[in-house]
């Protein structure tokens, strides 16, 4: 099956019109292919190589229509760092249709109705990332919308410097979000809310419709997800940036790839997003963050779910849920698979030590994965030595409690500790090669996003240390 053979449904357009608006998008100049990920193209059925598929370049400019395609966007609300917008939606996104249980949407394809004062547009700078992170995000074994292709552009998009558009085409099973629920709350149409409920458990929680409480079930599992996702993302130390309610994906999954940033060194009050002055969506605020999320989502369902009763399951479920994921992911990548009831102090110990010696959160697992009691392959990368030297010694004790063979635990932990992460320094070469029409490190990163477990020798380079002077640094929400 090919790509442009697709036959696409519109299940959403059955709601009411004001859920979305009929828009048709507007096609960029010179359109040109970038990549395309094959990985994600399987989702769809399509099993012929995407690239070769003569249609897709102009698939994603709008300008040749899937079969059953009509083409829409949908209008959400949201709290952004706090406040509530009553009307935000699609401002540049299109959805195409859905297949094989996945929602095809074009980001950067022009105006909509809730544009706003935007453009419609993305530029090839935050197109790139979004769709390195999509499949790289995949590659974690994090829930994420995907990417199944980018192209560029001779379309001149006015940023902060003139910058050329460009178009992802994402796939997610659901681009509701919890701002879709808040914009019918907030405008008092209850019913449309239940109709909202009724769409998302078809489409994403299909085992409990019909059941009793099935709406309290529904939200149950929304805070259940996201638990996890957010477990999952501090666990691998990412930032994601922009956590407002618009941004939470009803299925918890990853979305919108804005200012986002991995850790560099292990500093939890990082904040990526350069607009974030407050540190609203700091690297330890996101599980509050989600939290505070839910919460309002809770309140925006209030009319079809007894509102104490879903604080009752934000309280039971997303606090036990996200601490039982986190620890087990920390606890694998820390080589303890033996139950020790002092492993929590040893784990917030390391925590406290990595901070103290400044070093690089994934390279010190990526080592601590290989380690045979040789403190100075650790030490050398930090630059506060006798924290991390104190830990060791107490981590060799514990060592002694497991029973698997040193070679199975380095096999385990080399499984859940990434060697390639997409760092924005990274990113950051890629795109400005990318600026000059050298899109070959795009296939490179594409290939350890989708495998970041893996050696990959001849990609070393992309696993090289930041320099000092790409460390932690913030990034501009403008995209
Ligand atoms: P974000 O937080 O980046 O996901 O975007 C917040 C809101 O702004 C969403 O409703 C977007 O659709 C909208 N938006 C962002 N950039 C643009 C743009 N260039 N043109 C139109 N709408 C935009
Ligand atoms: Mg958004």
């Amino acid at each position: 099956m090919k790509i442009s053979q697709l036959k696409v449904t519109t299940p959403y357009l059955k709601l009411d019109l004001v859920f979305f608006d009929l828009v048709e998008p507007t096609p960029l100049k010179k359109p040109f292919l970038i990549s395309a990920s094959k990985d994600a193209a399987k989702l769809l059925g399509v099993d012929e190589d995407i690239t070769k598929d003569e249609k897709l370049v102009e698939i994603l400019n709008g300008t040749y229509k899937l079969e059953g395609s009509k083409t829409f966007s949908m209008c959400y609300a949201g709290h952004q760092f706090g406040y509530f917008v009553p009307r935000l939606g699609d401002g540049r996104a299109i959805n195409l249709g859905k297949v094989n249980g996945q929602n095809l949407q074009l980001k950067g394809s022009g105006l909509t109705l809730y544009s706003r004062q935007g453009d419609g547009r993305a530029v090839l700078r935050s197109s790139i990332r979004e769709y390195l992170m999509s499949e790289a995000m995949h590659g974690l074994g994090i829930a994420t919308s995907r990417a199944l292709a980018l192209i560029g552009s001779e379309t001149d998009v006015a940023r902060e410097r003139w910058e050329k558009g460009a178009i992802v085409l994402r796939i997610s099973p659901t681009w509701v979000r919890f701002g879709t629920f808040e914009y019918f709350k907030a405008k008092g149409e209850h019913d449309k809310l239940q109709k909202l409920a009724d769409y998302v458990i078809d489409e994403s929680f299909a085992h409990i419709k019909n059941t009793e409480g099935m709406y309290a079930k529904m939200y149950e599992e929304i805070v259940r997800n996201t638990a996890i996702t957010i477990a999952k993302w501090q666990s691998v130390g990412f930032n994601h940036g922009v956590m407002n309610t618009d941004n939470m994906s009803i299925e918890g999954r990853t979305i919108d790839y804005g200012p986002f940033a991995f850790l560099d060194d292990y500093e939890p009050n990082y904040v990526c997003n350069h607009t974030d002055a407050e540190g609203r969506y700091s690297f330890k605020n996101q599980p509050g963050n989600a939290h505070w999320n839910l919460q309002a989502l809770a309140l925006a369902i209030s009319p079809i779910i007894n509102h104490d009763r879903a604080l009752k399951i934000l309280e039971e479920t997303y606090g036990p849920t996200y601490e039982e994921y986190y620890l087990n992911i920390m606890y694998e990548k820390m080589g303890l698979y033996e139950k020790d009831k002092k492993d929590i102090e040893l784990f917030k110990w390391m925590l406290g030590s990595l901070e103290s010696a400044v070093i690089d959160y994934t390279r010190f697992f990526r080592i601590l994965s290989r380690y045979e009691r040789d403190k100075k392959s650790i030490l050398e990368m930090a630059v506060y030595q006798t924290p991390l030297s104190e830990w060791l010694d107490a981590y060799d004790k514990r060592l002694e409690k497991e029973t698997l063979s040193a070679q199975e635990r380095y096999a385990r932990m080399l499984s859940v500790n990434p060697k390639y992460i997409l760092k924005n320094h990274i990113l950051q070469e890629a795109i400005e090669k990318a600026e000059t029409s050298d899109f070959s490190m795009i296939e490179e990163l594409l290939t350890v996003a989708l495998s970041p477990f893996e050696e990959h020798k001849e990609l070393e380079h992309l696993a090289k240390a930041t320099p000092m002077s790409a460390k932690n640094i913030k990034l501009s929400c403008s995209s």
